[in-house]
């Protein structure tokens, strides 16, 4: 008897959600774009429970992609498919010079997938590490490249790097709208608290936005940059 009633509860609240599901995905029923999973990604939102979900769909769709560096006035201007034999070349990558408020030092060529982390990254993550630690915006993005047709770690042999796909991007520094300016090599281990504590949350929030997150604390090759890639599996070090 118990168990059919709770059979009963259970299907009757299931047909309630989907059919709030139905009146929400059919506009009859107004909920905030951050709370309605039907509604496309805005960078521009404040990240909620439904963000991944959202970055998930984007990330897989070239065209949710690019509608989603639009609508967050992001110029990302699309750059033909290139592909060569040997596990080089990248498709839905485009050109892009600046993000919601930071520039790149000069225009990178990025895969959609990369582009829109990265975009997410500076906007929810670098802005918020830089004003809380130094009380300044980030200005400019000091990067080392992203597209490249080379191997993990430049090796004769072995993997092709996630460079060679343009979904990553290396990044050396970063240049505060008041003029600072710090490095990963000059600051990751300065004396100067601010600056380590700023670099270290800088990390941290690429690990949310990036799948793969490489710092001064994964090896010695990295003591200069972050990597920053997308579809390489997942790592924060
Ligand atoms: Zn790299």
């Amino acid at each position: 008897m118990a168990l059919r009633l709770a059979r009963a509860v259970t299907g009757g609240l299931a047909l309630l959600v989907l059919g709030l599901m139905l009146l929400v995905a059919a506009g009859r029923i107004t909920v905030p774009p951050e709370a309605n999973p039907f509604a496309p990604l805005d960078i521009r939102d404040e990240p909620g429970f439904l963000t991944a979900f959202k970055v998930s769909r984007a990330r897989a769709d070239p065209g949710l992609c690019r509608a989603a560096l639009d609508r967050a006035d992001l110029p990302f201007e699309p750059v033909a498919d290139q592909v060569t034999g040997d596990g080089c070349g990248f498709s839905n990558a485009g050109r892009i010079a600046r993000l919601s408020r930071a520039a790149l030092s000069s225009p990178v060529v990025l895969s959609c997938r990369a582009a829109l982390a990265l975009a997410l990254y500076e906007r929810h993550g670098l802005a918020r590490a830089a004003r809380e630690h130094l009380g300044s915006d980030v200005a400019r993005i000091e990067h080392m490249g992203t597209y490249s047709c080379r191997n993990i770690n430049h090796a004769p042999g072995g993997r092709r790097s996630r460079h060679a796909t343009a979904d990553a991007i290396d990044i050396g520094g970063f240049v505060l709208a008041d003029g600072r300016r710090l490095t990963l090599v000059g600051d990751w281990s300065s004396e100067d608290a601010t600056r380590a504590a700023f670099l270290r949350d800088a990390r941290d929030a690429a690990c949310r936005w990036f799948d793969v997150t490489l710092s001064p604390f994964f090896n010695d090759l990295h003591r200069d940059h972050f990597h920053l890639d997308m579809g390489g599996g997942r790592a924060c070090r």
